[in-house]
C-alpha cells in the first residue's frame, strides 16, 4: 500500500495573461477547497506568479514556477533567480521539462545546477525526465532515463533527494493525446524507484514521489493512479481549465 501523498501539478506553460491566471487559480482554489489528501500545485507563467500567489493564499493550492536560473543575481538578461521566485511566493519549481530541453538547450548538467539552486533556497524541484519516441522505439528508454537521473542528480545526498519530486514524462506523450498505458508508465516508475534506491537508499526510494506526465485527463488519471509506483501527475493542457484540472485532482471520486 502506497503511503506517499499524491501530488498533482498543473504546468500552464506559455498560456494565460495575469488576469486569466488569477481567474483560473481562484476557480481552482474554490473547486478543490475540500481536498486534503492530494497536494495540488500550479505553475503559471512568471509574469502572473505574484498575483496568483495573492489569489490562492490560504487555500490548498500550492505555487510553483516553470523554470529557474542558478545564479543569485547578475547580468543574466531574461533569467529569474531562486530568490525572485521565493519573493513571488513560489515553493516549487519544474526543472528540465522536455520543452526546455528541446527548445532552450537545457541539459542534464544545467538541470543539476538548477536543482542545487532550488534546494539551496528552500524550493522543491519537480525534476522532469523522459525519452523521445525515437529513443523508445530504438529500445533505449531505460538507458536514457538512467543517464538523465545519474547526471541530473549527480552529487546530491539522500537529504537532498528527500526534498525532490520526479516527473516521468515520455516526450512522445506530451501534448499529443497519446498517453503511455498505465502498464508502460508503471514499468518505468518502478525502474526509476529502483534506480533511486541504488543511489540514495531504500527510505528515499520509498518516500520520493514520482509523477507521470503526458496527456493526463480526467478520464485516464484513475487508471494511472491505481498503479503502485505512480504518485501523481504533471498535467499540461488539461490543467488550463479549472474544472477539468479539478476532475483530475478528484480522481478518487
Ligand atoms: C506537460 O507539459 O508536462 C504535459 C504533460 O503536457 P500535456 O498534459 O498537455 O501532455
Amino acid at each position: 500500500m502506497r503511503n506517499r501523498k499524491p501530488f498533482i501539478a498543473g504546468n500552464w506553460k506559455m498560456y494565460k495573461t495575469c488576469a486569466e491566471s488569477v481567474e483560473t487559480a481562484k476557480k481552482l482554489a474554490a473547486l478543490v477547497s475540500g481536498v486534503t489528501d492530494v497536494d495540488v500545485m500550479i505553475a503559471p507563467p512568471f509574469t502572473a506568479l505574484a498575483q496568483v500567489y495573492e489569489a490562492v493564499k490560504g487555500s490548498s493550492v500550492l505555487l510553483g514556477a516553470q523554470n529557474i536560473f542558478w545564479k543569485k543575481e547578475g547580468a543574466y538578461t531574461g533569467e529569474i533567480s531562486p530568490g525572485m521566485l521565493v519573493s513571488a511566493g513560489c515553493r516549487y519549481v519544474i526543472i528540465g521539462h522536455s520543452e526546455r530541453r528541446q527548445y532552450f538547450g537545457e541539459t542534464d548538467n544545467t538541470v543539476n545546477k538548477k536543482i542545487r539552486a532550488a534546494l539551496n533556497n528552500g524550493i522543491m524541484p519537480v525534476v522532469c525526465i523522459g525519452e523521445t519516441e525515437k529513443e523508445r522505439e530504438a529500445g533505449n528508454t531505460f538507458n536514457i532515463l538512467d543517464k538523465q537521473i545519474k547526471m541530473g542528480l549527480e552529487g546530491f545526498s539522500p537529504d537532498d533527494a528527500e526534498h525532490m519530486i520526479l516527473a516521468y514524462e515520455p516526450v512522445w506523450a506530451i501534448g499529443t493525446g497519446k498517453t503511455a498505458t498505465s502498464a508502460q508508465a508503471q514499468e518505468v516508475h518502478l525502474f526509476l524507484r529502483n534506480l533511486i534506491e541504488n543511489l540514495f537508499g531504500k527510505d528515499i526510494a520509498g518516500s520520493i514521489r514520482i509523477l507521470y506526465g503526458g496527456s493526463v485527463k480526467p478520464d485516464n488519471i484513475g487508471e494511472l493512479m491505481a498503479m503502485p509506483d505512480i504518485d501523481g501527475a504533471l498535467v499540461g493542457g488539461a490543467s488550463l481549465d479549472a474544472q477539468k484540472f479539478a476532475g483530475i485532482i478528484n480522481f478518487k471520486k
